[in-house]
């Protein structure tokens, strides 16, 4: 069986750095925000070309704290409505209900899957404070014309980076440096997984940067005084030790994941498959390669009994899930015709070349 993504195989070359970092952390006795989160935080900000990296529990919470710390520094009000693309991942939209904000769904661009600007502009009303703008699949939103409605409308621009690392847009900037803050995701699936959950938040804003050390630690800055009404969501030392081991390596994975990726486009050429759109100028990490086709369940079906497995990003759109039952009966054609349609192929760093040509080969048999 082809593995969708082999997670075990990806971490062993990194087994015994892993065990040098577990003896270390052990040893030291400090294991709540030490010096492993500290340098981590560091070098991920150095990565992404940010001033500030915040390590928090998963990405979710970093988003969450984003729009709560805002609140708590006055620049959003309960109540405020954030534009968000209807197709992305639910934790976007959780995050901004936690916060007691208003999700706007809107359609993405049906090309790029991607939230579409000339939508965003049409959906902004005197409560919209924020766009948040989800990198998905890792291909870069269009960055540059949403900071231009940010700006032109006074609205915060926040990603959702939980599958962008290292993406990066046509002039070399990357994921959570294109906006005011950014959240990520090291759930162990992602570009850079740790071996549990784990999250940050990126950002050039040392007002925010602030607000969200405190918050995610009970809302305290000097141990038992507490100024806010806090959380407890911090990023654990032995994940941010494991964290330094594989964000070397990070490039590297993203550049084998783009190679692969190539190969699909290029070589994948059957009628009854749709690739996906692929900017060029964009440098797109690949978190996931999703093709569409019309009969999805004949064809993973078809993949699964040839021995390649697969994954649906996702079956069932936010606004139709149980949990948001207040939105069930809206209608997003563009959002609903890709959770019909959308499958995901076996990607990432450790695919040999082996197992991409007969993925190619098995979908180009397909009938
Ligand atoms: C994974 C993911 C999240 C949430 O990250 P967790 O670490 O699992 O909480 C948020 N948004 C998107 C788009 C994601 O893919």
């Amino acid at each position: 069986m082809i593995k969708f993504l082999d997670l075990q195989k990806i971490n062993t070359p990194y087994r015994l750095a892993f065990e040098k970092k577990l003896a270390t952390v052990s040893d030291r006795g400090w294991y709540i925000l030490g010096e492993e989160v500290q340098k981590f935080e560091n070098e991920f900000a150095a990565y992404c070309g940010t001033k500030h990296c915040i390590g928090v529990g998963n990405g979710l919470d970093a988003l969450v704290l984003i729009f709560k710390s805002y609140i708590e520094l006055g620049k959003l009000q309960k109540g405020d409505e954030v534009i968000v693309a209807a197709n992305t991942y639910i934790a976007s939209i959780l995050a901004i209900l936690q916060a007691d904000l208003v999700p706007v769904l809107v359609e993405p661009d049906a090309q790029t899957y991607n939230l579409d600007p000339d939508l965003v502009g049409a959906n902004l009303s005197a409560k919209t404070k924020a766009i948040l703008a989800v990198h998905l699949y890792g291909q870069l939103c269009d960055m540059h014309k949403l900071q231009r409605i940010a700006k032109q409308h006074g609205l915060l621009l926040i990603e959702d980076a939980a599958q962008a690392h290292g993406a990066q847009d046509g002039h070399g900037i990357k994921a959570g440096n294109l906006s005011d803050a950014a959240g990520f995701s090291f759930y162990p699936g992602k570009n850079l997984g740790a071996l549990g959950d784990a999250g940050t938040v990126t950002t050039n804003d040392p007002e925010l940067a602030q607000m969200i050390r405190s918050l995610r630690n009970y809302g305290s800055e000097v141990k038992y005084y507490n100024d806010h009404i806090g959380y407890n969501s911090r990023l654990d030392e032995l994940q941010a030790a494991f964290l330094q081991v594989k964000l070397p390596h990070l490039e590297g994975e993203n550049q084998r994941r783009k190679y692969i990726a190539k190969r699909y486009l290029a070589e994948i050429n059957n009628p009854k498959i749709g690739l996906p759109f692929y900017d060029r100028s964009l440098n797109h990490n690949f978190h996931l390669f999703v093709i569409q086709t019309k009969n999805r369940e004949a064809l993973q079906h078809y993949l699964q009994e040839s021995g390649v497995q697969t994954m649906i990003h996702y079956p069932v759109p936010p606004h139709k899930q149980k949990a948001l039952g207040q939105w069930n009966d809206l209608s997003f054609p563009i959002t609903e015709k890709i959770h019909r349609r959308v499958l995901s192929l076996p990607m990432g760093p450790v695919l040999t070349d082996d197992e991409v040509t007969s993925v190619i080969r098995i979908l180009n048999d397909y009938r």
